[in-house]
């Protein structure tokens, strides 16, 4: 059976192309990804119908919508590619194309763990580290924005506390600590769903803006429960919030420090990862 590594000491790629369809978030139109292995550092972009224009993903492409994460990419945009970034990512791989026929990557069941058993699939290769793959954290950085901060701190590990608290009883108050290595992240964060709130959730219905939700891959909060139970997690909206974190630092790389986050966000998230980018 296929077995992750304990540790981001190595770096790895996929051994042959995986793909996948579904629905997108935004457009809910059906939309393909094709991944395969490649030859230079990092995650490379190209559309179906340009399949010799290949995009290197940086940070400074990476733009946010208010829900989701979104790169312009030779003139036009592509939508919600955090979750395969952050699965990406969190399992250590790098040295990837990713083709993409469609305008979004598909939501699949908005965690992401079925990219994650795609690439379990082919199975991993190691391949030389690359230069950014653990960046160099010199001196504690403290961000915050708008109620939220996020604190990182030097450490010979990457260790996530997370904590958020939401007045839906639900939800409430929520704390994970987690020792990030490629098998927890694939046990303990990449099942996590994405949430939503259901008054949020009409509101972006009716506005045309979530053509593509649906109760098949969103947890849905209303009030003092959860419309579409049973969950995978008891906290797995935490577990959640550390997947986008993982996602939105995936360009820069996981750093070696002990980061601590109160009310993340993916704003907040792109704040730190530009720091680290610097
Ligand atoms: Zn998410």
């Amino acid at each position: 059976m296929f077995s992750w590594p304990t540790n981001y000491d190595y770096c790895y790629t996929i051994s042959g192309f995986i793909s996948r369809e579904g629905i997108g978030l935004h457009s809910g139109e059906k939309t393909k990804v094709k991944i395969s292995p490649y030859e230079k550092e990092g995650y490379y972009i190209s559309f179906a119908d340009k399949p010799r224009e290949i995009f290197k993903l940086t940070q400074d492409l990476i733009g946010s919508t208010m829900l989701c994460t979104a790169v312009k990419l030779g003139g036009r945009n592509l939508y919600t590619i955090e979750h395969l970034l952050s699965a990406l990512a969190g399992c250590g791989l790098n040295y990837i194309h990713i083709e993409v026929d469609g305008r979004e990557i598909p939501l699949l069941d908005g965690s992401a763990i079925q990219w994650v058993q795609a690439f379990e699939e082919v199975g991993i290769k190691k391949v030389p580290i690359p230069d950014n793959f653990i960046p160099e954290i010199k001196t504690p950085i403290i961000l915050n924005k708008e109620g939220s901060v996020i604190a990182l701190t030097p450490s010979n590990k990457t260790t996530i506390i997370s904590t958020i608290s939401f007045s839906y009883e639900a939800i409430g108050n929520q704390t994970f600590v987690i020792d990030l290595n490629p098998k927890c992240f694939v046990e303990k964060i990449a099942p996590a769903r994405t949430f939503g709130f259901k008054d949020q959730f009409q509101e972006l219905s009716e506005l045309g803006l979530i053509k593509g939700g649906s109760l098949d891959n969103a947890l849905v909060c209303d009030g003092d429960k959860w419309v579409n139970p049973p969950l995978r997690f008891d906290n797995e909206p935490i577990r959640h919030k550390i997947l986008d974190l993982i996602g939105d630092l995936a360009l820069v790389g996981l750093p070696k420090a002990q980061i601590l986050v109160y009310k993340g966000s993916h704003s907040l998230n792109s704040l730190l990862a530009s720091a680290l980018n610097n």
